[in-house]
């Protein structure tokens, strides 16, 4: 192909991706918006939609009544029942799996508590292949599976997949991706919780729309996604973003498992909180976190008092990062989400006395949109990356996949 023939074609599938994203994370938009929104002419929505129209991933009608007179223009939406990914999430107490479709509708999941201490790898790949393999069964016939994705709470080298550190697991250097795409027959992109967090919230939550934000995600730590200008911030290796292990109280702060102390998980996270409250030994978990909350509400000194002094170290940990970075919100997830509305006063005041005025006049401080499954959205739409930069290669490549399971295995074609 010449050069300017494989520029054409750079740009047709660049286009597609970007259509198809435009659905997918909007829902139904007619082919005029989606015009205005691509900067493009109405024949070349026209034809792009056609493409991914003939391959079951968009479909076409007409809107409903729309007020105006004149032709209307056609309306573009998501295959929700021909295209679907699987996600998973580990988190420190929790397993969990779902089936999402395109589009972004969790169509089922599944989900398994387990203990904090002691999970090996094998153990814990076994528990979600066997969900992802239950999850593929129940996916309507035709429906073809365009990607697995996994947040996990950890550092995590992006190439494969490794757990490169699970603090609060023990794990070190495991190969998670490796494993649990193994066990599935299909390609496994892993991603750090807070980091697909971030993602989630600019793409589906409270963020949406924002090119720079911050979103901090408590658990038994605190790990950090940051967006700037658009583009998460995941350094040389992947593995950036570390904010709990800012240190924001040097002198007499709690001992970090990083060896550190002070660091900003070791102030504001689930053991800081619980032990503030003086109800270490008898609370843990995130039932632990919220009974302390619980407490709180009813009035209980030493609650009220242990939410005030995460709300001061957590405002100065938002306090720095607002003037490094001068982000438009700085949102509260996981265990945070929580307890911020408790501190918020706090974190405020914070703010107000050591961020710089003009770093942070147009901040917003908000909870997250998205909840619990926030990192869940995170990994399903890490597996839908790959089809929204592609699609119709990644889909024909995933169908090729699925016929060639199926050949192989043809008693067991039908769950697949
Ligand atoms: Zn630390």
């Amino acid at each position: 192909m010449s050069k300017a023939g494989r520029s054409q074609e750079e740009t047709r599938r660049r286009n597609l991706g970007d259509l198809l994203r435009h659905v997918h994370l909007d829902g139904a938009l007619s082919r005029s918006e989606l015009a205005d929104r691509m900067g493009l002419n109405r024949s070349t929505i026209m034809a792009l939609t056609a493409e991914l129209s003939a391959a079951g991933l968009v479909s076409e009608e007409l809107p409903g009544d729309t007020g105006r007179a004149g032709r209307p223009s056609l309306v573009v939406r998501p295959e929700r029942d021909r295209a679907h990914v699987l996600a998973f999430d580990v988190r420190v107490d929790h397993l969990v799996a779902a089936r999402v479709a395109l589009g972004g509708e969790i169509l089922d999941r599944r989900e398994a508590v387990r203990p904090r201490a002691g999970a090996d790898l094998e153990d814990v790949v076994g528990v979600l292949a066997e969900f992802g393999r239950e999850l593929r069964r129940g996916a309507r016939p035709g429906s073809v599976c365009v990607g697995v994705g996994a947040a996990y709470c950890g550092m995590i080298r992006p190439d494969d997949g490794t757990v490169r550190y699970g603090p609060y697991m023990g794990w070190v250097d495991q190969a998670f991706g490796v494993e649990l795409g193994a066990r599935l027959g299909l390609p496994v992109l892993v991603g750090n919780e807070a980091h697909l967090g971030a993602l989630a919230e600019r793409d589906r939550g409270v963020g949406r729309g924002l090119d720079n934000l911050i979103y901090l995600h408590g658990d038994v730590g605190v790990g950090g996604g940051i967006i700037v200008g658009g583009k998460l911030l995941d350094g040389d290796g992947g593995y950036g973003c570390e904010v709990g292990h800012m240190v924001v109280n040097p002198y007499n702060g709690r001992p970090c498992m990083c060896g550190s102390r002070g660091c900003l998980e070791a102030e504001v996270g689930e053991h800081a909180l619980i032990d503030a409250a003086g109800r270490s030994g008898e609370l843990s978990g995130r039932e632990g976190v919220r009974a302390v909350l619980e407490a709180a509400e009813a009035g209980d000194a030493a609650a009220v008092d242990a939410l005030r002094r995460i709300g001061d170290w957590l405002g100065i940990g938002v306090a720095n990062l607002i003037n490094l970075f001068n982000p438009g919100m700085v949102i509260f997830g996981g265990m945070l989400r929580d307890v911020y509305p408790g501190s918020a006063a706090q974190v405020r005041r914070r703010v107000e006395t050591h961020a710089m005025v003009i770093s942070r006049e147009q901040v917003r401080l908000r909870v997250s949109a998205l909840g619990d499954d926030v990192t869940l959205v995170g990994a399903a739409e890490l597996a839908f990356s790959r089809l929204l930069a592609s699609p119709l290669e990644v889909l024909a490549e995933m169908r090729r996949r699925a016929a060639a399971r199926r050949m192989a295995s043809p008693r067991r074609a039908l769950a697949l």
